[in-house]
């Protein structure tokens, strides 16, 4: 069985580059403060259930959100909010199907439509110019507009809908605790 998880809340730090100890310390410190709880797998696919403390490190902008955080049956996983890390040896590029909307980071034009083909991304290998200022900068450095984002390591909530949560300051400080500066984003399928 593939799980296929719909949308999801990614954080990854802003820097590309970011080391497997690191990320393992960083891991071993959201499971003790309740983020992340018990690791499960089934079949190839391995995540950890959300921790005790789960939905106070996280902020719901909906009114009573429906979140569902026991493990289900194989048939029922498209409601289910659990936790994924992902480290990868060098920096991705990692989004979901949908539409990013990217912009010149100096001056705010949109330039979706001139971005090069990103399915080999590579770090500082393509440079985008824009087309209204003319500033020169790597796809990496545009602005995203949490649609989309690039590194070596990120935590994902899947099943959490586009805006429909971000993180808390509490989860912001403990992040920032183990390396400063965070993004997040948001992926659909
Ligand atoms: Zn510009």
């Amino acid at each position: 069985m593939t799980v296929q998880n719909r949308y999801g809340l990614v954080f990854h730090p802003q820097e590309l580059y970011f080391l497997q100890a690191d990320a393992e310390s960083l891991i071993a410190g959201l499971k003790k403060a309740g983020f992340m709880g018990e690791a499960f797998s089934i079949d190839n696919y391995q995540a950890n259930l959300a921790g005790e403390n789960f939905l106070k490190m996280l902020t719901f902008l909906g009114c009573s959100p429906q979140i569902e955080l026991t493990l289900p049956d194989r048939e029922n996983w498209h409601n289910f909010c659990h936790i994924q890390t992902q480290y990868f040896p060098q920096p991705v590029y990692y989004r979901g199907m949908n539409r990013t909307r990217c912009a010149c980071s100096q001056c705010g034009v949109r330039i979706t439509d001139t971005l090069p083909d990103l399915s080999q991304w590579q770090a500082d290998q393509q440079i985008v110019q824009c087309p209204k200022c003319q500033e020169k900068q790597p796809v990496e450095q545009l602005n995203w507009r949490q649609g989309a984002g690039f590194g070596q390591f990120f935590i994902s909530v899947h099943n959490i809908y586009p805006n429909e949560a971000v993180p808390s300051d509490p989860l912001l400080n403990l992040l920032n605790s183990y390396y400063q500066s965070w993004n997040y984003f948001y992926y659909e399928r």
